[in-house]
């Protein structure tokens, strides 16, 4: 495991926070698990050491995520983003968790490369994504870790807070690792991620519970669009190992869909027998866009990157397609299997 969190800097940022009354913890757009949990985790990490903190994000994260100590006070600046650019414009520390380049913060990305190039602004990216933007003071960034929760969980280990951890962080804490490494099943996954769940579990925390909350509350229109998604609009190329599923706008209205629905798609699309490479793709109100996942050496970063101005992981990516109709999107994606035939037919 890479050191990112040298004791120096670790040391630094802890006497920065410190001294600082005005700190705020930001997000990437959709928050995911890891996004929020993380985020709730540092601010809890940082009241035991006598800091308040602010957190902002982008926009709404989903139902199944509403349940996260400490999530009653974050502001979301969607909601009311002249309050929102204000915290950030008069913060001393910004912190960037799960995302690495501002423009991944949505519409709140302009505010933290502001907060970045002012005077007093200090910009802190804490991450575990691939070729990091260079727009923070500091950068604690490490893609070889599976989630940006064990990054927080190593940060409180740096600042020899091990004993601070309590049940509510720690729930924020195991939030982002069970969902970022797929409930310990992703490759990403070390001795080290388990010896953290250890630890997180020996607070007193409910693991099953936290479990439960995330994965056990799905609504009856949900399993429906998911049913319907998989049943009628999955399609799959044998001769790519690869698999496709859409969704228009008028399909996820048809079945109410609501933020946070058709997580774990993909990975359902993923599952079948030889598949390699699966991507989501689905219309929202503004742009297309899309979840790929992959097993083994292709690269859907990679592909992310090149052709859908996406990036995230190698086996775990996401692209946007603004202006561009959900047809347009999934026969360029089609027409693109060709291209990636030797590497999708190989083994591994
Ligand atoms: P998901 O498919 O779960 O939304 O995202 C999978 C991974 O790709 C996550 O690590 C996420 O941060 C990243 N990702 C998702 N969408 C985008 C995008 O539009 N741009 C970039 N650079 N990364 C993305
Ligand atoms: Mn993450």
């Amino acid at each position: 495991m890479e050191d990112v969190f040298k004791q120096e800097l670790v040391s630094e940022l802890k006497g920065r926070v410190q001294g600082s009354k005005r700190v705020v913890i930001t997000a990437h757009r959709s928050p995911d698990g890891d996004a929020i949990g993380s985020s709730l985790a540092l601010q809890h990490l940082l009241a035991h050491l006598g800091v308040s903190s602010q957190v902002v994000m982008p926009d709404g994260y989903p139902d199944f995520l509403s349940w996260l100590p400490g999530q009653d006070d974050v502001q979301f600046h969607d909601v009311d983003p002249v309050g929102c650019e204000a915290l950030l414009s008069g913060a001393e520390v910004v912190f960037c968790l799960d995302y690495n380049a501002p423009s991944r913060a949505g519409d709140l990305g302009p505010a933290v490369e502001n907060a970045a190039s002012e005077e007093g602004g200090y910009v802190v990216v804490i991450d575990h994504h691939q070729q990091p933007e260079d727009f923070a003071d500091l950068l604690l960034s490490d893609p070889s870790t599976g989630s940006t929760a064990e990054l927080i969980y190593r940060l409180a280990l740096a600042w020899s807070m091990a004993d601070d951890i309590d049940a509510d962080m720690a729930s924020c804490l195991y939030c982002g690792l069970i969902t970022d490494t797929g409930s310990f099943r992703f490759p990403s996954v070390t001795s080290e991620t388990h010896a953290m769940a250890s630890h997180l579990l020996g607070t007193g925390m409910d693991h099953s519970r936290v479990h439960s909350l995330i994965y056990d509350a799905c609504r009856l229109d949900q399993i429906r669009l998911t049913s319907y998604a998989l049943g009628q609009k999955l399609q799959v190329f044998p001769e790519y190992n690869s698999a496709i599923v859409s969704l228009s706008l008028e399909e996820l209205e048809r079945f109410n869909a609501q933020k946070g629905d058709t997580e774990g798609l993909v990975n359902r699309a993923l599952s079948i027998e030889g598949i390699r490479f699966a991507v989501f793709v689905k219309e929202d109100v503004d742009r297309v866009k899309m979840s790929l996942r992959s097993t083994g050496s292709f690269s859907v970063r990679d592909v992310a990157a090149t052709h859908f101005n996406g990036g995230g992981h190698h086996n775990a990516a996401g692209g946007a397609c603004p202006g561009e109709s959900l047809e347009s999107v999934v026969c360029r994606l089609i027409d693109l299997l060709p291209s990636y035939a030797s590497q999708l037919q190989n083994e591994g």
